[in-house]
This record gives structure tokens, sequence and C-alpha cells, in this order.
């Protein structure tokens, strides 16, 4: 018997707001443990809970980003348990009425055929504190406590390790557009808990589930499936069955380890938080924030693809990161008229070389779309060649400057035109009389030594075709 695999993710994003869920605390990485705390975020008795306005602002955005229904008045919950890393034995979450729902994101399979995923809904909640385990004792660190995380419940659509890791690229890319999170995966930004479980091909019912807990890397999820969906096929093909449980993955070992029974929704005694109003969003609220969502990246690739007459590659290449793309469109508005396929060749070749060397975004380098526009221009214009442009082109991305002001204070603009390149050329027929000779005795090659000693004194900024024309020009009078 065949068996497929069904797959749904609740995926967890920190959002990108400068204070935490429920109170002012600053949200750093890095401090030391205990240091960005009060209060609220601590759990004592008394403390009172406000909602963090950004925080909801940038969930509602994600959400229209990924086409959800926004929720016109939801409300938050406590969902109740008892572990360390919660000092007041119930995280605020959205259990009910949550803010996003229905919605979905599309992917591109391996061999080119796209699936549209759908998303169950989107809640905002609370982080846990982090638990750090030392030799003799273990310490809780509060500074992360209260992080805003919205946590996005996908659909079990999905049926492959591969198809899984699309969507969390798909996700990853949009929530970074959108700009409402990081998705720094090492930071643990973006967290999944993974349901998998197998059927028989065909039948209808979907079979016991198993979750994997808190799974940070692409890699990890991905071994994580196969490990799984390998696990329990072999499981139920010998007639045993699936018990529903929490998993979680050994990367060193590379096997899932059962952890404990899965709860069930009752278990945690869901009640409406009585210290937080419902969050009403009227129709201005909802268009001022639908006003900042910005152009997603397949509409995105598409204008850019009509309105710089790019191929569709390099629109796909440029705008896999939002920075990259702002870049581009400014450059290629600015080097007008030289053409769009020329900018994104010299991007695409040069500048994303220059930021993959250096290992650092192309907002944090030197150069300026006007900059490298400018440059173009001056390449089109024929007033440098390309090799002089690709030798200016890391500094200017290491220390910026004009670089028309530094081909002409350096004088690397090519002689291409007027009487010095000329005298150039006279002077090498000048000097080489014998040459001469050899050429009006027929020898034509003796023009291409002409071009070569030209292009030398000229120090290689001449252009060589037109020093050709010239050579031949002059020869002809003689
Ligand atoms: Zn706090």
């Amino acid at each position: 018997m065949k068996y497929e695999a069904t797959i749904g993710l609740e995926t967890h994003v920190q959002l990108k707001t400068k204070t935490k869920m429920f109170c002012g605390c600053l949200l750093e990485t890095g401090d030391e443990p205990n240091t960005n705390v009060c209060p609220v975020c601590m759990g004592y008795p008394g403390a009172l809970p406000v909602m963090n306005r950004q925080a909801v602002k940038f969930t509602v955005m994600a959400g229209m980003a990924l086409g959800c229904e926004i929720s016109r008045r939801s409300n938050f919950d406590r969902k109740n348990y008892f572990y360390p890393d919660m000092a007041k034995d119930y995280q605020i979450s959205q259990n009910g009425a949550p803010l996003c729902i229905g919605g979905g994101v599309e992917i591109v399979r391996a061999d080119g055929s796209r699936k549209f995923v759908r998303i169950n809904h989107i809640h905002l909640e609370e982080d846990a504190a982090k638990i750090n385990h030392y030799a003799r004792h273990s310490g809780v660190d509060f500074n992360r406590g209260g992080t805003p995380l919205m946590e996005i419940v996908g659909e079990p659509d999905l049926s492959s390790a591969d198809e899984t890791i699309a969507y969390l690229e798909a996700l990853k890319e949009l929530l970074v557009y959108v700009g409402v999170s990081d998705c720094n995966l090492e930071e643990g930004n973006m967290r999944s808990d993974v349901n998998i479980s197998v059927r028989p091909e065909g039948q209808e019912a979907l079979g016991t589930k198993v979750e994997i807990k808190n799974m940070n890397t692409f890699k990890g999820i991905h071994a994580a499936i196969e490990y799984e969906v390998a696990r329990q096929i072999d499981l139920v093909s010998r007639g045993g069955a699936v018990v529903q449980e929490t998993r979680r993955w050994d990367g060193e070992g590379g096997e899932t380890q059962s952890m404990r029974n899965k709860e069930n929704a009752h278990d945690y005694r869901y009640f409406p938080e009585p210290d937080l109003v419902p969050v009403e969003l009227d129709e201005a609220t909802l268009a001022e924030w639908r006003a900042e969502v910005p152009e997603l990246p397949r509409a995105r690739r598409a204008r850019m693809v009509a309105e710089y007459g790019i191929p569709e590659y390099d629109a796909e290449v440029i705008s896999a990161d939002k920075a990259c793309a702002d870049f581009f469109e400014a450059a290629a508005k600015a080097a007008a008229p030289v053409a769009g396929k020329t900018v994104s060749n010299w991007f695409m070749t040069e500048v994303l070389r220059l930021v993959g060397e250096s290992g650092r975004g192309i907002g944090e380098c030197a150069l300026t779309p006007g900059a490298f526009a400018s440059l173009l221009a001056l390449l089109g214009a024929g007033t440098i060649n390309g090799p002089t442009a690709k030798e200016l082109l890391p500094e200017l991305f290491e220390k910026g400057g004009d670089p028309k002001a530094i081909v002409e204070a350096r004088g690397l603009g090519q002689a291409s035109a007027g009487s010095a390149l000329q005298a150039l050329v006279d002077q090498a027929i000048a000097a080489n009389p014998k040459s001469v000779a050899d050429f009006k005795a027929g020898k034509k090659a003796a023009a291409g030594f002409f071009v070569g000693q030209v292009m030398k004194a000229s120090k290689g900024k001449a252009d060589p075709k037109v020093v050709g024309r010239l050579v031949a020009e002059t020869l002809a009078k003689m």
C-alpha cells in the first residue's frame, strides 16, 4: 500500500516592535539576563497589561499581505499552564476571536508547479521567558518574556518536506517584505510546530498526527519531517498505530523522540482575559494600515519586467530582497536612458557580488543608487569603458563618492574623441616609420601594431574600437 503525508504548521513569528506586547520594556537581544523587565512581564500579581498598538498593527498588516479577513473585533484570552517560563501561570493569547482569519500563500514546487497553501488564522500572543540550563542549575531570563509573537496557523495542505520549506520561505519573504519581522532564524524569530500524519493514498480521513515542537532551522524541519514520515509509514505498514503525541527533534541523533502525550485545547482552560479590552478596528484605521503594506514580491516582479524590460529571471533575483529591489529601481530610474537590462546586468553580476563578498546588506554599503546610475550613465555615454567602470565599483561600494567627479579628477575618461587621441595616433605613426612602410607594402597587420601602441600610451583608457578607426583613417591619408 502507498502512503501519503499530511503536514500542517503553526509558525510563531517575532514581531519587530521596539517594546514588549503588554509593557514598555525594550526588546533587545544580547542584554544581560533580566535587565529588560518589569512587574508586568515578570508576572507579578496585580500588574496590569497594556496592549502594544504596533504589534496589533503589524499582525493586521501581515494578515492583509496574506489575504486574510481582518476581524473588526477580536479579543485576548488566558491560556492557563504551569511552567517556570511563565511566572503568572498563564499566557495571554487569542483563542476564540483572533485578529486575522483565512488567507494563504502560494508556493512554487521544485517542478515549477504552483500550490496555494491555506492559512486558518493568525493570532497575537506574548512569548514565554527563556530557560537556560547550566551544569548544576537552570536560570530563567525574562528579557524574552512578553515578546509579541504572531502565530500563523496553517491548514494541513502540505505533503512533503520540500513543500513545507517552500511554504516557510514564502512566508519569510512576505513578512520581511512587509517589514513586520526580521524572520532571523538563528535568533529564533521564526519557530514552527510541525504537525505530521500519514494515511493510505486515496483515504479521506487524516491519520493520527504527531507534533514536533519549536523548530527554528529550515534544515532541521526538513530532516525532522523526512524522518517522521518514514517512521510513521513504517509503523502503520507493519500494523502498528501512531500515538497522538508531542515529539522533539534530536538534530545530533537525527531522530524524533517522544516528549509527552499531546494535550487538548480544553486542558488549557482558555477564558477571556479580563484585564484587556477587546480590539476594535474601524475602517479609517484599517485603510491607514493597508496603505502601509508595500507592493508584494510577486506583483513587484511582474511590474519590474514590464517597467524596465528585464527578464523574469532578473526580476526574481533582484526582488528576492526588498532592499535590493528598492536599490535597483531607484538606480534604473536615475540611469535612464540607460536600458534596464544594462542596469540589471551590472547590478546582478557586480553589485550583488560585492554584497555577497562583504557579508553586509545593500543598505549598509556606501554605494548609493544615484552613484551607481551615474557610473552606468558615464559608461553608456562612452566617457569611460567597461574595465574602468568595473575598477571603480568596489571603491564606490566601500567609500562612496561621485563617479563623475572621480573620473574627472583622475583623468579616467577614455580619450575617445577629440585631438588627444588623434595626437597619440600621430605620435605612434611618426615614431615607427618602418611599420608605416610595412603597411604600405601590404602588411595590413601593421595597423594592429599601431592600435596596440596607442592603447599602451593611453594606459588602457582609450576605446580600442575608436583607436582602430582613427589609425585606419590616418594611415589611409598617407
Ligand atoms: Zn516589562
